[in-house]
């Protein structure tokens, strides 16, 4: 009989079977990924960035697996000759009113532990960046850059080599679980296995609820879309540019983001994908839309937003408006400076009461691990994230 299955070959599902296999090397695993290829979603359509830990509540699964993972990742990409830059980023304040928001991220960044945090006036920012408009900002000295794609196949690499199976193709589409063992049926075959490991990212949900009767909360998805500055123009943004987030929507707000594959980005927005997988606005899941819409966390979530969304929406289909947000952060920047890029999709957990889980959320039953809410910056927690979920499975045996 199998030991593990994980379902899902995205950074966080290929994290937690690599430290499954390297702490206990003699049990049988297998990861299942309904794709041809690994890390085809969130992330391989992220926006590259290792996050310092600087934004998260002190003491959150977020803040600590933050901080443990970015440490780890370093290590990893290092000794496995990955590429990666840690060329720090600043948040720009661009008015007053957003002065005690930047005070406060500073103060977090001191308690999570972040060292050498840098308040910067208005000419120091420019020393950094200059072509920002900005009254006041902080550098954040740790924050970096990597291809995550690149270290999730590597991740993949390893765990093969320790002789775990990856079986591409296998859509998961249903559980049986009995009291020692779960019968896990893909489309192609089926296999009988001591535990299920659920990182299945934008349907976590649907595998969480093919053991359990009632799920309490629903991935919403959230298409965010970016621009590509033309090669030309690369020269306006040295490094990452980030506006002061919204306290109440932390993953709002246009930024700049140089890649480490090269070129730089701006964006991205978010706007209700109505598709989980849809990456083009004309992608379009009537059986997930509905779902959505009916889901009453996402009613009361629309009810409370929906000015923010539908300015979200706008500039998703006015490239004058997507400009004129960059603006804010660069003024230089044109709508012709700006060509299409590419757009990730977001696996945001919504609960019944519409309240958007933000933390991670791991659910543990007699059989099976659900990885229920794994959003940024899960790729730069992965390795940490990874250790937390293996270590709940490896009691099991
Ligand atoms: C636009 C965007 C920007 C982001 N920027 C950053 C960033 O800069 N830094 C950062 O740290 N994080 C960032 N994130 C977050 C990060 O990318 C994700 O949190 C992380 O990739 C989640 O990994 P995952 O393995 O949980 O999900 P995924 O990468 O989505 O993997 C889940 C996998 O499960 C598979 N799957 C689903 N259902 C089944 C099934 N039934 N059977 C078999 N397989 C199945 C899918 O095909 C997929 O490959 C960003 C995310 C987005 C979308």
């Amino acid at each position: 009989m199998i030991d593990v299955i994980v379902i899902g070959g995205g950074i966080v599902g290929l994290a937690t079977a690599l430290k499954i296999k390297q702490t206990n090397p003699s049990l049988k695993l297998i990861l299942l990924e309904k794709e041809n290829e690994l890390a085809k979603h969130q992330t391989g359509n992220n926006s590259g960035v290792i996050h310092s830990g600087l934004y998260y509540k002190p003491g959150s699964l977020k803040a600590i697996n933050c901080i443990k993972g970015y440490h780890l990742l370093i290590d990893f990409c290092k000794q496995n000759e990955i590429p990666f830059e840690l060329c720090g980023k600043v948040v720009v304040a661009t008015s007053e009113n957003e002065l005690p928001l930047l005070e406060n991220l500073f103060v977090r960044g001191q308690q999570n532990g972040l060292e050498n945090l840098r308040k910067l006036s208005q000419g120091e920012l420019k020393e950094i960046e200059p072509h920002v408009n900005g009254i006041r900002g902080i550098f954040v000295p740790q924050t970096g850059i990597v291809d995550y794609k690149l270290v999730a196949q590597k991740y993949g690499e390893l765990l093969t080599n320790l002789g775990a199976e990856i079986k591409l193709a296998e859509k998961v589409v249903s559980i049986k679980s009995e009291t020692n063992q779960s019968t896990v049926v893909t489309e192609k075959n089926s296999y009988v296995a001591k535990l299920i490991i659920n990182c299945a990212g934008l349907y976590s949900d649907k595998v969480t609820a093919m053991t359990r009767e009632k799920v309490n909360y629903k991935i919403i998805p959230f298409r965010g879309e970016y621009y590509k500055l033309r090669k030309e123009k690369e020269y306006l943004v040295k490094n990452l540019i980030y506006p002061v987030p919204d306290p109440n929507f932390p993953f709002l707000g246009v930024h700049f983001t140089r890649m480490a594959k090269g070129g730089v980005e701006a964006g991205p927005n978010a706007v209700l994908a109505f598709k989980r997988e849809g990456y083009k606005k004309s992608d379009i899941n009537l059986g997930e839309l509905a779902e959505t819409l009916a889901w009453p966390g996402f009613q009361k979530v629309a009810a409370k937003y929906w000015r923010t969304g539908f300015g979200e929406m706008y500039r998703s289909f006015s490239k004058a408006a997507f400009t004129k947000a960059l603006q804010k952060l660069l003024p230089e920047i044109k709508e012709e400076d700006l060509i299409e890029g590419g757009a990730g999709v977001r696996a945001q957990a919504c609960d019944r009461d519409g309240g958007l889980v933000d933390d991670f959320l791991i659910l543990e039953e007699t059989n099976i691990i659900n990885v229920c809410n794994a959003p940024s910056p899960a790729a730069t927690s992965s390795l940490s994230i990874g250790e937390t979920v293996a270590a709940l499975g490896l009691k099991r045996f």
